[in-house]
């Protein structure tokens, strides 16, 4: 065969094994078919070689299926968290916290400074947002943190399954059917009630930091005060939070990596790979965590390694228990 038709016959090979996958056409996906197609054309004499693109095809069509599955869950986690939290940001709740900063930095008088106004400020946004645990949203805030870190949990025990799947080539996994089964798995899980109070009080911190920063911003440059209540609004009363962006994401990583390193645990794995998403946002923490595969079980380094890390726990795993989850 030439190389243009060896070329040809493993870009078709490459796209059966991809559409087997199910996955999106995404940007990695096109550039993982191009290398493939070198390698293939590189090693023509291989007679198993359109076989091994194939299954390049398939593995690039799981993980791009995967990543885009769990950036839909942070999108919808996100819209949820930040819809609750918008019902308790309400300008009463700013009106006590910001008369009380401008009369202590006296702000008609001589500027105090910039460290005064810093630390006072963040002490008005403190009392400010922890006022918000008084609210009556509060409660429904926290069902929709809870809700995010059993989906995150669910989506990790699924991404398990279908990562062991794919090592033995096993095909016809219903992502949605598993996920709707782990999910109920969940509803009675206590811990997640009490993980979902930890990542509340990191999304308070967040919020604190972020109000604190602007309102000394506001009072450093004599804002008034509708120009406090106004920037603060802004800040916290919008369809785009950034603390709430930046918690909802981190938290459901967090909940998809213990969900999958638990499921490991209870089928017994023994080894565990780190894979890093190849995304262009690894760490040096997450290439070492790679390079260092397999790792023990329970020596496994922490994962996330950081707040938007995308490494995903993978391991060979015994799928008797999962076969209700495989169309075929
Ligand atoms: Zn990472």
């Amino acid at each position: 065969m030439s190389a243009h038709s060896i070329a040809l016959a493993a870009r078709e090979a490459f796209a059966a094994g991809w559409a087997v996958s199910g996955g999106p056409m995404t940007g990695r996906v096109r550039i993982a078919c191009v290398e493939a197609v070198r390698i293939a054309v590189e090693q023509a004499d291989d007679p198993q070689i359109l076989e091994a693109t194939l299954d390049l095809g398939k593995l690039e069509g799981m993980w791009a299926l995967l990543f885009q599955r769990r950036e839909k869950l942070t999108d919808q986690y996100t819209a949820a968290v930040t819809t609750a939290w918008r019902k308790l940001i309400r300008p009463r709740l700013f009106r006590d916290g910001l008369h009380h900063l401008r009369a202590q930095l006296g702000l008609v008088e001589a500027a105090p400074d910039p460290a005064a106004i810093r630390a006072a400020a963040l002490a008005a946004a403190r009392g400010i947002l922890v006022s918000l645990a008084t609210t009556s949203g509060w409660a429904a805030l926290r069902q929709t943190i809870r809700d995010a870190l059993a989906a995150g949990r669910a989506e990790g025990i699924v991404n398990a399954v279908a990562i062991a799947a794919e090592r033995v080539g096993r095909i016809g996994l219903d992502w949605d059917i598993a996920f709707d089964h782990a999910y109920q798995q969940l509803a009675r899980l206590d811990e997640l009630w009490s993980e979902a109070d930890t990542w509340l009080a990191r999304l308070l911190d967040r919020a604190t930091t972020d109000l604190g920063r602007l309102l000394a911003e506001q009072a450093a440059n004599g804002g008034s005060y509708e120009d406090m209540l106004d920037a603060a609004s802004t800040l916290l009363d919008t369809a785009d939070v950034n603390a709430v962006a930046f918690v909802v994401d981190w938290a459901l990583t967090t909940g998809a990596d213990q969900g999958a390193l638990t499921l490991y645990t209870s089928e017994g794995v023994q080894a565990v790979d780190w894979i890093t998403a190849g995304d262009g946002r690894v760490c040096p923490t997450c290439e070492d965590n790679e390079t260092g595969s397999p790792w023990q079980i329970n020596s496994v380094p922490q994962a996330p390694a950081h707040p938007l890390c995308r490494c995903v726990l993978a391991a060979d795993m015994n799928l008797t228990r999962f076969a209700g989850w495989f169309t075929t």
